[in-house]
């Protein structure tokens, strides 16, 4: 029996997602927050609360946690869609309009994934030695390619900027302005937006049809729950909903995610620290010898040593878990963004390693 003869031949080609635990007692892998997002206070009667109707399923719709949403984006709730994470969302896009499917690259890797696990057609265009959208390449490829889908990660996983709002601007004016209008749907993926002050895009949903936001709780707390959310024309969104399971963010993640986002002071206050103590480690990063860190505006630090297996296995090895990115970006490993101890002990264990 050889189940291998079964599989269609994308997924056959395909490696499950890497997302196995190493133990380590400092973990700056994932992006992750350090601190959570989740609190006693209020979510704690409410799950409670929850917990005797656990027997229904959950809200379909998430209506109060839209409507919270749409109350702190300024949009209206028909704007937007709710995933089980962006990750989910990603999905939906693809199965909703199909490929070819453009990003730059390097990026999160999630959209090749899905591409691919959806037998879409992947078009990946390089980023200029500055990692910032190599503008001429990406319109000569859209016009070659006409994908039905561009992913724009801004600020870029993993290199950490934000990509040039005029780029940006131009690339969705581009496709907005072809006929047939529009060529494609631009998804500018602010996943960490909150670390940066620049988000030019979400006020322009109501202005460009083709372009759609994302945005998630995974990066500022509360990664557990796994939320993510499409903010769109609702067109867009109507046509995305069609292909979303009916329950996909159940009813606890509901529950804390509206609590924790009436109770949002926590939630910045950690986001103003991150962004402080990203500040810190950065101008420390510098002062280090035989590396290069590259600015951020994002809750990580991507940086440049010599021998970037040899680094990381010696940062693992004094409990300190980085994510190496030598395959992606050659000679760079990427550290997330801890509590200001957490960074104390990394820096002291990479100047051991070095
Ligand atoms: C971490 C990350 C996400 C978040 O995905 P979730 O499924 O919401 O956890 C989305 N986009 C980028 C670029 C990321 O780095």
């Amino acid at each position: 029996m050889d189940i291998q003869k079964l599989v269609k031949p994308n997924i056959r080609s395909l490696r499950a997602y890497h997302a196995e635990e190493i133990p380590c007692k400092v973990k700056l892998d994932a992006n992750e927050s350090p601190y959570s997002g989740g609190r006693d206070e209020g979510s704690g009667s409410r799950v409670k609360k929850i917990l005797q109707t656990l027997n229904r399923y959950p809200d379909p719709e998430a209506k109060a946690l839209k409507k919270i949403l749409a109350g702190t984006l300024g949009v209206k709730s028909e704007n937007i869609l709710h995933g089980n994470g962006s990750d989910e969302l990603i999905y939906y896009l693809i199965t909703t309009f199909g490929g070819p499917v453009l990003y730059p690259t390097p990026t999160f890797s999630m959209y090749g994934i899905i591409a691919q696990a959806l037998d879409e057609k992947k078009i990946e265009i390089p980023l200029d030695k500055k990692f910032d959208l190599d503008i001429d390449k990406m319109l000569a490829a859209i016009k070659k390619h006409k994908p039905k889908l561009i992913f724009l990660s801004s600020p870029n996983n993993p290199t950490g900027n934000y990509f040039s709002s005029e780029r940006i601007s131009r690339i969705i004016k581009f496709t907005l302005s072809h006929n047939p209008y529009p060529l494609s749907l631009v998804v500018v993926d602010e996943a960490y937006q909150p670390f940066t002050g620049k988000s030019k895009f979400l006020p322009l949903v109501g202005k460009y049809k083709n372009l759609v936001i994302m945005r998630t709780l995974s990066k500022i707390g509360l990664a557990g729950l796994r939320l993510g959310f499409l903010i769109a024309n609702a067109e867009v969104i109507n046509e995305v909903n069609k292909v979303r399971l009916p329950f996909n963010v159940n009813a606890l993640s509901q529950a804390i995610a509206t609590e924790a986002l009436k109770n949002k002071n926590q939630i910045c206050s950690n986001i103003a620290s991150i962004i402080s103590e990203r500040e810190t480690l950065f101008r420390a990063m510098k002062t280090i010898g035989g590396i290069t860190p590259y600015p951020s505006d994002a809750n990580f630090i991507l940086f440049k040593v010599n021998d970037a297996d040899r680094v990381y296995g010696g940062l693992l090895k004094k409990g300190v878990l980085v994510r190496n990115l030598n395959s992606v970006v050659k000679g760079c490993l990427r550290v997330t963004v801890g509590t200001p101890e957490e960074n104390k002990v990394f820096l002291k264990m990479l100047k051991q390693v070095l």
